[in-house]
């Protein structure tokens, strides 16, 4: 389908369709939430496409998820027609795992080489920290690799480490450790050498050596490097302001923007040569990944980076009303050093946001819901218009069960993922053991899984005999008969597991483009599904049910998938993140959605409920004493607040729950940071509030809200407090009607119950 340049531009603003045409190099488009960031990109591709005469194997477009990645696809195809299906969309990780397949040999990746997730990255630090005699327990495996992590988004590379601090560490001899680490930079450099050397030796990677190791491949092989630079001619990347200095670098490379190689710059559309055009999109105030390498900078500095580049500021917003608009710049005002943007909407103020206090937790649940159940009821919203969102996924429980008790349909994203539970994990270990004999940490997992009487002592031996000989623990099993030493017994149950495996993969050899028969044959053969099949217990029976899911996710991914294999499925897998989990926009679902403020970044929704406006709670505890930190939460709060199209709520509970403990909860200063003709409040202050004397710090100056009964002390929170009649004196009269307090579902109503 080839569209006509008025097709293309229609509807956009004249800032939007400048930046769709723009004819040069390096493009940025530089703006606030719901400016039609993401659309302007979409559009953009589009046009290179059908105006320019660009190929769609040209472009690189870069998501931040995969499900942005997917819908950029779909919008793509109804604007040019299936060739939107051959260009490579997707996040920075999914398009380095296809570079990496296709020539990682040349960095001595394997074919069929694994992705760690998180949980085997922690085994494989584990595992190291016991060799290493590291105490876990002072260093956890998790800090360890944050650090590591934070290396490898940098581009710093182990050896660089290893040099400065731990020279004479050998990664790969046992032996050569070092007895103490005296300075814990000597530890990190040492478990950073040996988890890299690891990874290696078992042919994996783990997510960050996904954009670290292709940096690697472009700057060692020229060859490689140059494919892409002919390859890709124009790169455009949404959400630019969260990539970190390795995507960044990445970018570069894969364009050819440092100068690589040497072809003549100018000519344009399908025989272009010279760099490839980069188009950046992003808002620096939506910086929110950080703690994940993210840098501001990259975006900041994209006009020195890029001399010649055009920047494109859009201004009006079609997302959100004015006042959402309003409490969303009245925060994100309050960082320092930020350039001030103007941004308009013609959808006009809207209505107030509704602000609510409630005692604890639950009751702040209890009273969302029954909020849902009014906007659903009266005001004509479906449940898939609603979203919950909070700072920390621990907060989602007290909001589920009163979704629950209140039968309100909902879907959580995030929370423990269907690839993490541990019956999914063993049956996936197989699979990446299967595909990649060297893979250690995966092969070590499921040795006694399920069990068949082979203890530590025989891995032990097994692993032994590898680090001896400087060969996997697959190699280990296949020299068997030379291991000396070893009982008939454990020689010959280890035996058996080298016969299943060699049976199992002779099977995924034969079989490689069905994947789901594969899945069958491991939950058969290896005794998995009948050893939970024969338990009584009644989660035996869920995690049954799980495995079955997985046989149908692997039929669903050949169905979808024309050149289906076996390592492709373990990739799409192993790429699966939380937001993959969210409905397609636009679809009703017939829920409400429940997510992290971090999950729900470039997404909107009409009815949006920030929770948890606490001090402590968001923004976190951990950013309060720290200035920089602060400023990340604020832009959190700038994220969250601009999700809203139509109306906002922002709640708070006085108490809630940490570490197994009820905390009083002082307001978030955010909801400070609101200007106070913003907000309608139905409840301000709660009976915890009254003891401290007001919930601002000049005490609180509407009277409606005010004259709570005494007659509770302040230890007293388990209790409830007496508030009804305030409460409900605040209420009344206002659409919210008192019949929702006092209802059953509140047992019976607080204002019957604190009295003592
Ligand atoms: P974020 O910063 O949250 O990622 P964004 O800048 O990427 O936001 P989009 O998601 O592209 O913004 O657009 C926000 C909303 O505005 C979407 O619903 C989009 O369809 C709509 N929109 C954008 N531009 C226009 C336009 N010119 N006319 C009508 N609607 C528009
Ligand atoms: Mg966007």
């Amino acid at each position: 389908i080839a569209r006509s340049a008025e097709e293309l531009l229609g509807g956009l603003n004249e800032q939007q369709a400048e930046a769709v045409q723009y004819d040069g190099p390096a493009l940025l488009i530089a703006a606030g939430a719901g400016s039609g960031k993401t659309r302007v990109l979409t559009r953009r591709i589009a046009w290179l496409l059908s105006q320019t005469g660009a190929w769609p194997s040209q472009i690189l477009a870069i998501t931040f998820t995969n499900k942005a990645a997917a819908e950029m696809k779909e919008r793509l195809t109804t604007l040019i027609g299936p060739v939107a299906q051959r260009m490579w969309v997707s996040t920075f990780h999914s398009a380095c795992v296809r570079i990496l397949r296709r020539d990682g040999e040349r960095i001595g990746l394997k074919s069929g080489f694994s992705i760690y997730d998180t949980a085997d990255s922690q085994r494989l630090v584990k595992i190291i920290c016991t060799e290493l005699n590291i105490d876990v327990k002072r260093y956890t495996p998790r800090s360890i690799l944050a650090r590591i992590s934070d290396y490898k988004n940098g581009l710093i590379g182990w050896q660089e480490r290893l040099k400065e601090y731990a020279p004479q560490f050998r990664p790969g001899v046992r032996g050569s450790q070092i007895g103490s680490f005296g300075d814990v930079e000597v530890l990190y450099a040492c478990v950073y050498a040996e988890y890299q050397y690891r990874l290696s030796a078992a042919n994996a990677v783990d997510f960050d050596d996904l954009i670290m190791r292709t940096v690697e491949l472009l700057r060692t092989d020229p060859m490689v490097a140059e494919y892409y630079r002919r390859k890709f001619r124009y790169i455009l990347v949404d959400e630019y302001q969260d990539t970190n200095h390795a995507q960044y670098v990445l970018v570069r490379e894969l364009g050819g923007v440092d100068g690589g190689a040497a072809r003549e710059p100018g000519a344009r559309g399908a025989g272009r040569s010279g760099p490839a055009w980069i188009t950046v999109v992003g808002d620096s105030d939506q910086s929110i990944y950080a703690f994940r390498g993210a840098d501001i900078r990259n975006i900041q500095e994209f006009e020195k980076d890029f001399p010649n580049a055009r920047t494109i500021m859009l201004e009006q917003n079609y997302r959100s009303t004015q006042t959402i608009l309003n409490a969303a710049n009245a925060v994100i005002a309050l960082n320092p050093g930020r350039k001030p943007k103007k941004l308009w909407t013609a959808l006009g103020d809207g209505s107030k946001i509704i602000g609510y206090a409630a005692d604890n937790a639950q009751q702040e649940g209890a009273w969302i819901a029954t909020e849902i159940a009014r906007l659903a009821g009266e005001e004509g919203y479906r449940y898939s218009d609603i979203a919950l969102m909070y700072r920390a996924n621990a907060q989602s429980r007290s909001l589920e069960e009163a979704l629950i008790n209140a039968g309100i349909p909902y879907q959580l994203v995030g929370g423990t993922k269907f690839y993490e539970r541990k019956e999914v994990k063993d049956a996936m270990a197989y699979l990446q053991a299967i595909a990649n004999p060297d893979d250690d940490v995966n092969l070590r997992r499921i040795i006694n899984v399920p069990k068949r009487g082979l203890g530590a002592r025989a891995e032990a031996v097994l692993t032994m005999f590898a680090a001896d000989h400087r060969t996997s623990a697959w190699s280990a099993l296949e020299a068997l008969d030379s291991i000396e030493g070893m009982p008939t017994r454990t020689a010959n149950l280890l035996g058996q597991f080298r016969d299943l495996m060699t049976g199992l993969r002779a099977f995924a050899r034969q079989n490689d483009g069905k994947p789901s028969e594969i899945v069958a044959e491991v939950l058969e053969k290896t005794g998995l599904l009948a050893e939970l099949k024969k338990s009584t217990d009644p989660q035996d029976m869920t995690r049954v049910d799980n495995l079955s899911q997985l046989q149908s996710v692997a039929a669903e991914y050949e169905q979808n998938t024309p050149d289906a294999t076996l390592n492709g499925f373990l990739e799409t897998t192993a790429l699966v993140a939380d937001s993959d989990q969210l409905p397609d926009e636009g679809e009703d679902t017939g829920t409400v959605t429940l997510m992290t403020l971090h999950t729900a970044k470039g997404l909107e929704y009409p009815v949006v409920f920030l929770t948890g406006m606490e001090q402590g709670t968001f923004p976190h505890s951990r950013a309060m004493e720290n200035e920089s930190e602060l400023e990340e939460e604020r832009r959190l709060a700038y994220v969250g607040i601009t999700r809203a199209r139509q109306i906002l709520y922002v709640t708070r509970a006085a108490v809630r729950a940490q570490w197994g403990q009820a905390a009083e909860m002082l307001p978030s200063q955010f909801l400070d940071d609101i200007p106070e003709n913003l907000i309608e409040w139905k409840r301000r202050e709660t009976g915890v509030d009254a003891l401290r004397g007001g919930w601002r710090s000049g005490g609180f100056d509407d009277d409606e809200f005010g004259g709570f009964e005494e007659g509770y002390s302040s230890s007293s929170y388990g209790s409830r407090p007496r508030w009804g009649s305030a409460a409900r004196k605040a209420t009344s009269g206002s659409s919210y009607g008192s019949s929702s307090y006092g209802s059953s579902s509140y047992g019976g109503g607080y204002g019957s119950r604190g009295s003592k």
